[in-house]
């Protein structure tokens, strides 16, 4: 079993099912003894119950068991890995792909949010996924109610960053928009090979706390000039990062803007792309 990757949450390996064959992911989350088993069970519900989807932009999920203080999710394999991992080795993604990259997160988050009411909540450049067929798929959203109050509290705060909008880190009600938020702050790091804020690197609540402060009070970030991109690179990013959440357009509305797709001459039906 080869070891994939490491988050905050738990490990990533690559394993192979036996009866078929198949590669898969196979992620394991430590949950503390602590935790009730009837809170596992509703994990394991919710989590099938969520990923349950059927997009071609989504990672499929194939299961989920809890055993010995951990609970297992074995998913699709993409063998690309993440768009972070992508952009440790090549500093930085060019515009045009980024343009493509997004079109796919966007149909996946049209499947999610007008298909199956569901915010994502964890948008950022190590949930989005590729394989060498060209695929883009995202993974591990929704993470809803028991699970993400059990992780937070095994969460560790080193280097962390945060791509959450204002509205969220105010606690005031969020909608599917928090979403679109992340995309914006994730297509600058992309963009750019940084993330916009200062990360935290002191493993101190106190500057992760600064960090959110940042978020919530200071102007938006947005693409730096010096790089020569498109206006409508510079006006999609804009729209994602606008502030006030109201203001901030929906999925279907970015469908149609400019920088999905900037070729005038080539005309897409993005209804039936969807
Ligand atoms: P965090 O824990 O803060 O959410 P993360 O997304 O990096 O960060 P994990 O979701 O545990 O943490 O994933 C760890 C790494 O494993 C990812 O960065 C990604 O590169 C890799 N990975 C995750 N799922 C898959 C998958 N289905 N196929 C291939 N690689 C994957
Ligand atoms: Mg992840």
């Amino acid at each position: 079993m080869a070891l994939i990757g490491r988050g905050g949450q738990g490990v990533v390996r690559k394993v192979r099912y036996v009866p078929t064959q198949q590669f898969m992911a196979l992620k394991t989350v430590p949950i503390a003894d602590s935790v009730a088993d009837g809170v596992k069970s509703e994990i394991l519900m919710e989590l099938t119950a969520l990923y349950n989807c059927a997009s071609p932009h989504i990672v499929k999920f194939y299961g989920a068991s809890h055993l010995r203080g951990r609970i297992q999710l074995a998913m699709e394999y993409m063998n690309a890995g993440s768009l972070a991992e992508i952009l440790s080795t090549v500093g930085r993604i060019p515009e045009d792909v980024l343009s493509a990259i997004t079109l796919r997160v966007l149909k996946a988050f049209h499947y999610l949010h007008v298909d199956r009411r569901i915010i994502h909540r964890d948008i950022k450049p190590s949930n989005i996924l590729v394989n060498t067929a060209g695929e883009v798929k995202i993974c591990d959203f929704g993470v809803s109610g028991q699970l993400a109050n059990t992780l937070a509290m095994a969460q560790t705060r080193v280097g962390t960053v945060t791509y959450m909008s204002p509205e969220r880190i105010r606690s005031q009600p969020h909608s599917a928009s928090a979403d679109i938020w992340s995309l914006g702050i994730t297509l600058i790091e992309l963009a750019t090979g940084r993330f916009p804020y200062p990360p935290d690197v002191t493993n101190s609540p106190l500057q992760f706390w600064s960090l959110l402060r940042l978020v919530v009070n200071t102007d938006s970030p947005t693409l730096p000039e010096h790089f020569g991109f498109s206006p409508e690179f510079h006006s999609f990013v804009a729209l994602c990062l606008d502030k006030d959440m109201e203001a901030r357009p929906s999925v279907t509305e970015l469908l149609w803007h400019p920088f999905i797709c900037l070729d005038a001459n080539v005309s897409v039906d993005q209804e039936a792309l969807l």
